[in-house]
């Protein structure tokens, strides 16, 4: 396991002062050891060791930090920039339908992906539902989800899709398409089995483009092995779509019984798939099974093109963006931070959102959002993992933990108890102490937390039109919290 072979490294550097040829020597060999069985090719190994090497000998010694620790960090650098250092996101067609084409063996998960990427960018984030959860229990890292939100402002958008069955060689296969569309609500372009895969991509392409759709999927077939007829095909289909995007979908768990030979067939794989079709980038799949994401060091190094996605399951929302960053912390087994803007997603209608958009710019935004929205982030997971999810949130106790959920609970009571009118209009509750009281005694609440609550959606329109505003370009508002 790469993990333990690295733990090994550090631990042998306990109590040294400072890096030096003689101590990093036996580290570096576990190092180079724990690369190998994670399926890292040699020349990779030795030109990562050798950097690494250099480094860690000059490095000199940084007060306050152990050498072990310096010697953490030079590698992690180094793994991510293994990987392609930053994210590399889809690209999307300035103009017209934007067109993914997906290629691999068989079995890999290219049926799987291509629908879990429909669902992927259909959905919009529910950055308002991530706000409301986190003014409701930790209003003093608000501004971190904002910096979140202006950093990734232009992954707001839900995109119409459109599946394509091109893979022709078993009936199943196209029946497995069209039940996955149905599944996630996304149209699925099909043919019969006889009509060949670069006419039925075509005519899928020329359907989209009539209904305007903003992204065409096709999936097409695999073979257990490369081979001559599967990489004519894919040419054809490539050369009748222009595809915007070639993406080889590539299983993670495939070499991980860390043969040498099956290593060789990835690596072969890959660059293969890269000089015969010409890819753009690969996706990862299945990396919810053992593997420790070894596959995820090579793809970059042998191919030049990176990896953009991940799969990590079977559901349809396993499916994220590759952040080397994150996958170097794994590798390291230094935690997985995810992203909670990733996770605060969710399938949410266009209409829906569009609406909510001009209830926030009009300052309508009333109880029956703030309860839908509370639910939205309810169904997220417990509370403590969502704030698991937020990177640089700190540690939250656990009595802060239930103290959320708690206000949770409370909130719900006392909106269920509000007449349609109250709900819709806040100002009521504002304006009229009576209506306060009579919804604290039906709720059993006090009036000072019917009267909080009232407070608290007032606020939430302010920082909800702060926050659009971040997300059209604006800068971050100060918040007095
Ligand atoms: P294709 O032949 O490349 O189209 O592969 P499929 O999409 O039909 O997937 C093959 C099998 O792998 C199916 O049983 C999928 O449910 C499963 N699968 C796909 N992606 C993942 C993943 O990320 N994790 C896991 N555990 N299974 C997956
Ligand atoms: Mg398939």
């Amino acid at each position: 396991q790469l993990t333990t072979g690295l733990e090994t490294a550090w631990n042998k550097l306990r109590g040294v002062d400072v890096l030096s040829k003689e101590n990093i020597a036996e580290p570096m060999r576990d190092i180079r050891r724990a690369l190998l069985e994670a399926d890292v090719s040699l020349p990779v190994v030795r030109r990562f060791v050798q950097s690494v090497s250099d480094q860690a000998v000059g490095a000199g010694v940084i007060r306050g930090v152990r050498p072990d620790q310096q010697l953490v960090k030079i590698v992690h650098d180094e793994l991510v920039k293994l990987m392609g250092g930053e994210v590399s996101e889809l690209v999307f067609a300035k103009s017209g339908p934007t067109v993914i084409l997906l290629a691999g063996l068989q079995g890999v998960g290219k049926t799987t992906v291509c629908a879990k990427l429909a669902f992927y960018l259909k959905k919009l984030v529910k950055i308002e539902d991530a706000l409301v959860f986190l003014s409701l229990c930790c209003t003093k890292k608000l501004h971190i989800l904002l910096e979140l939100i202006k950093k990734k402002k232009n992954g707001f958008q839900g995109k119409s899709c459109m599946l394509v069955a091109a893979d022709v060689y078993r009936p199943a296969a196209i029946d497995q398409l069209k039940i996955l569309g149905e599944k996630i609500d996304v149209p699925v372009y099909a043919e019969g089995v006889d009509v060949k895969p670069a006419e039925i991509a075509k005519h899928g392409l020329e359907e989209a483009k009539e209904k305007s759709i903003n992204v065409v999927i096709v999936d097409t077939a695999g073979r257990l092995q490369i081979d001559k007829s599967m990489m004519d095909e894919l040419k054809e289909v490539k050369q009748a779509l222009n595809p915007t995007e070639v993406l080889l979908v590539v299983d993670a768990m495939t070499g991980q019984e860390a043969a040498g030979g099956k290593l060789k067939t990835r690596i072969t794989l890959v660059t293969t798939f890269n000089i015969e079709i010409g890819i753009t980038g690969a996706i990862l799949t299945k990396l919810d099974g053992d593997s420790r994401g070894g596959a995820a060091l090579s793809v970059k190094e042998v191919s030049g093109k990176p990896i953009k996605l991940v799969g990590r399951g079977e559901r349809m929302e396993d499916l994220e963006p590759f952040y080397p960053d994150r996958m170097a912390g794994r590798v390291l087994g230094m935690g997985d931070v995810l992203s909670f803007v990733e996770k605060a997603q969710e399938v949410m209608r266009q209409e829906d959102a569009e609406e909510l958009q001009k209830k926030i710019m009009s300052a309508k935004f009333d109880f029956n959002d703030f309860l839908k929205q509370t639910r939205a982030v309810a169904q997220m997971g417990s509370v403590s993992r969502v704030i698991g999810m937020i990177p640089g949130m700190g540690k939250v106790t656990p009595a802060q933990i239930r103290e959320a959920e708690k206000n949770l609970n409370i909130m719900e009571a006392m909106i269920n108890v509000m007449t349609p009118e109250e709900r819709e209009q806040p100002e009521l509750l504002a304006e009229s102490a009576a209506r306060r009281k009579r919804i604290a005694t039906e709720s059993g609440k006090t009036e000072q937390q019917v009267s909080q609550l009232v407070a608290q959606l007032f606020q939430m329109r302010v920082r909800m039109k702060n926050l659009l505003g971040v997300m059209q370009g604006g800068s971050i508002p100060a918040l007095s919290n």
